[in-house]
């Protein structure tokens, strides 16, 4: 499993060292890109079940009683989960970090008939869950959204879109943030599950990107969703997109550290065996300084990012933490793979090794949940606030 040295680090307990031995165990035995992944929703549906099967997804979703493993979840599990997962197949870590991102604001706010009917088929691979936070005119300025829900009688009547939606089109349940209008902006947004066979749902299109993956664009129109599906009270749907963000925002930075780490072992392999002047490719000194850059680079982005996941777990607040760790892993982890890719010369952009699999795997952790830009801006706002209290 690669270089371990970082799990002696004092930011883990034992039981996360031997969870991460066993789940590079499983994944080794378990995972890899196989010649069917071009049905990358069947790709996935596979994923989301092998993953259940195995009992790695209790640790997305909160909740012993619902099935998640832990009454709250373990940032570090989440954390060493998709490292791992993200190491061995980028599909894999997309399936498990989405069961949680999808169910996250019912493990957080739902009521107990909520978590009973969702959590534990999410927890088992029964169900997928999928996060529909952005819309085409709203995506880094999340609390401009425009999808409506207005109450008529026991139900909410959804209508609008949602864009960039993972897992659209395979998803058993949406969970879904619309205007409820009790107040203007942030406060006036509410948070629905919708089935996905609910009347008035549809796939408007399905989108293709660079690291393939299930993605849509969905359509509501007159979609009603009973009263009962509404999490937590009208009005503080947005306050639990965030919060559901941020249990989940270290953990991007996790993903990124496992695609980095991917890298380094190939480039590592390529160089030592690669023949080049009467050497190898490793023997050249600017091959040395290359490499000295990836693992400085990498363990930087670990000790960032096992900081923020140890302090979550303290119960401390990490907004700047986790807002560093995001950054500094996902730019960190661009330039590890761009690097790797260039030892790896001409055979590094031939569709489908490992280094070029990863170099369209990364772009998109840049941007989803808070790009670049929007991590700075949070780490400046709260360096600002300890100097001049007044800053939103
Ligand atoms: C592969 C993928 C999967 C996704 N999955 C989901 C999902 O499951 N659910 C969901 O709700 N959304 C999802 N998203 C949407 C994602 O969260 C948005 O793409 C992201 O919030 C950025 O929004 P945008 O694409 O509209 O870009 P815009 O908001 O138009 O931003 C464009 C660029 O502007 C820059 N920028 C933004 N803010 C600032 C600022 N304050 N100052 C300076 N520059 C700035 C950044 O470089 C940013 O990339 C996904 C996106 C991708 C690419």
């Amino acid at each position: 499993m690669g270089d371990t040295r970082y799990l002696a680090w004092p930011f883990f307990e034992s039981q996360h060292a031997q969870f991460a031995a066993a789940l590079d165990v499983w994944a080794t035995a378990s995972l890899g890109h196989t010649a069917a992944d071009h049905d990358v929703d069947d790709a996935c549906r596979r994923r989301v079940r092998a993953l259940g099967e195995a009992g790695w997804l209790q640790h997305a979703v909160g909740g012993k009683q619902w099935g998640g493993a832990a009454d709250v979840i373990d940032t570090r599990s989440i954390c060493l989960a998709r490292e791992t997962l993200a190491r061995h197949d980028g599909l894999a870590d997309f399936a498990f970090a989405m069961q949680g991102l999808g169910s996250g604001a019912i493990t957080l706010a739902g009521t107990d008939g909520q978590k009973s009917r969702y959590l534990p088929r999410v927890a088992r691979g029964e169900a997928i869950a999928a996060f529909a936070l952005s819309e085409p005119d709203s995506g880094s300025d999340a609390a401009a959204l425009q999808c409506a829900a207005r109450l008529n009688g026991a139900h909410y009547v959804l209508d609008g879109e949602k864009t960039w939606i993972s897992n659209g089109g395979i998803a058993d349940f949406y969970v879904v943030f619309a205007r409820t209008g009790e107040a203007p902006g942030a406060r006036g947004i509410s948070a629905f599950i919708v089935d996905a066979d609910a009347d008035g749902l549809e796939i408007a299109e399905r989108i293709d990107v660079i690291a393939p993956h299930p993605l849509a664009r969905l359509r509501f129109t007159g979609c009603r969703v009973p009263v009962e599906q509404r999490i937590g009270a009208a009005g503080e749907g947005f306050k639990l997109a965030m919060r559901t963000l941020d249990v989940f925002r270290t953990s991007v930075a996790a993903a990124a550290l496992g695609f980095a780490r991917r890298a380094l072992d190939e480039a590592l392999a390529r160089v030592t065996t690669r023949k080049m002047f009467g050497g190898v490719l490793a023997d050249l000194q600017l091959t040395q300084s290359s490499l000295a850059e990836m693992a400085t680079t990498i363990d930087s982005a670990a000790l960032l990012t096992y900081r923020a996941a140890w302090q979550r777990d303290q119960g401390q607040s990490v907004t700047r933490e986790a807002a560093m760790a995001k950054y500094v892993a996902t730019e960190g982890a661009q330039k590890v793979i761009d690097a790797a890719l260039q030892l790896w010369g001409g055979m590094g952009v031939v569709h489908d090794v490992p280094v070029e699999r990863l170099y369209r795997e990364i772009r998109a952790l840049r941007i989803y949940e808070g790009a670049s830009e929007v991590q700075q801006l949070i780490i400046a706002r709260d360096l600002l606030r300890d100097v001049r209290p007044s800053t939103p």
